[in-house]
């Protein structure tokens, strides 16, 4: 048997592409591994994730992830879905299994693990989201699939926050309430996880947070931010001056990496190797 050359390729289609840092965390993984595979950061605009997708074909890529602004275009290349990615409406990764390719979105499953990893459940649980884009789909819809309860999604644009309460509604068994963004929202009482899945507190503006009523966070409620390039956002920061558990969004972006990492290569995730390479990306 020659030897082999050809290495497995990987990587994201997105535009804006080029501040995304998957791939730093991807590739100290395959390193780490002895894998040869090669997670590549590559700009498709919008209109061309159709030839970007036969590219991946034509090239036996291994499988991609999906950012903005592909996550729901990219359904109609796929040949089958996960059970998560279809009530989601949306993939962010795409495992090519001989040229069938299948779609699937860890963002939530993510989001679930970094729970866990803090000692917290969803199930049997109220949820509250703020938010009612992409990232507030995943959770929500996960939150649900594991047994949360009850979910109540708080946003300013009412036909997005209602869209996604008539999706958790006709789709999973959760009990669901939808609360208008209007002023400081307060947080019912017995709402064990609050997350915020706004962009609110992105980097650069680091000096913003939702607008809420902190006051009514209880040392009881769990405080989740979806903020990775912030770790100690403003958010969390209020949260935690009430008495709050709080878990930052680096979890969430490691894990639904590491998910991705296992998707592809059928190995482990050396989980440490990836945190500390992303964290060393930040600068923490
Ligand atoms: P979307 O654009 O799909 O959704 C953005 C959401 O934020 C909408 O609900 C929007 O409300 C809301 N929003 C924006 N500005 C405000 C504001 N000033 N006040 C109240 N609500 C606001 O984005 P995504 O869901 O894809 O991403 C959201 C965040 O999640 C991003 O910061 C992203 O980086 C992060 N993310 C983190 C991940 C991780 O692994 N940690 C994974 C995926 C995303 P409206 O509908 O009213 O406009």
């Amino acid at each position: 048997m020659g030897k082999n050359y050809r290495s497995e390729l990987v990587g994201v289609f997105g535009c804006p592409i080029d501040e995304n840092p998957t791939g730093v965390m991807e590739e100290a993984g395959f390193a780490a591994k002895g894998l040869d595979f090669r997670y590549i950061t590559i700009k498709v605009n919008e209109g061309d994730l159709g030839a970007a997708m036969q590219g991946l074909r034509a090239m036996n890529m291994r499988g991609i992830n999906l950012t903005i602004p592909h996550k729901v275009e990219v359904l109609k290349y796929l040949d089958e879905l996960s059970e998560a990615a279809e009530i989601i409406g949306a993939v962010n990764v795409v495992v090519n299994n001989a040229g069938k390719l299948w779609g699937e979105n860890t963002d939530g499953k993510g989001f679930l693990t970094s729970l866990k990893d803090a000692g917290v459940s969803p199930q049997g649980k109220t949820v509250m989201i703020l938010g009612a884009g992409g990232a507030a789909r995943a959770i929500s819809v996960e939150c649900a699939l594991a047994g949360a309860e009850k979910i109540i999604i708080v946003n300013r644009n009412t036909q997005r926050g209602q869209a996604l309460v008539d999706l958790l509604k006709e789709k999973t068994p959760a009990a669901v309430e939808y609360i208008p963004w209007q002023g400081a929202i307060v947080v019912p009482q017995g709402t064990h996880i609050l997350v915020n899945a706004t962009s609110v507190g992105l980097f650069p503006n680091v000096d913003q947070k939702p607008e809420i009523d902190y006051d009514t966070i209880t040392a009881d409620t769990v405080v989740t931010d979806v903020i990775f390039n912030d770790p100690n956002s403003l958010f969390l920061q209020a949260a935690a001056a009430r008495g709050a558990q709080t878990i930052n969004g680096l979890g969430m972006l490691v894990n639904q990496g590491a998910v991705n990492f296992t998707l592809w290569t059928g190995e482990e995730a050396p989980l440490e190797i990836m945190t500390e390479a992303l964290k060393r990306e930040f600068g923490l």
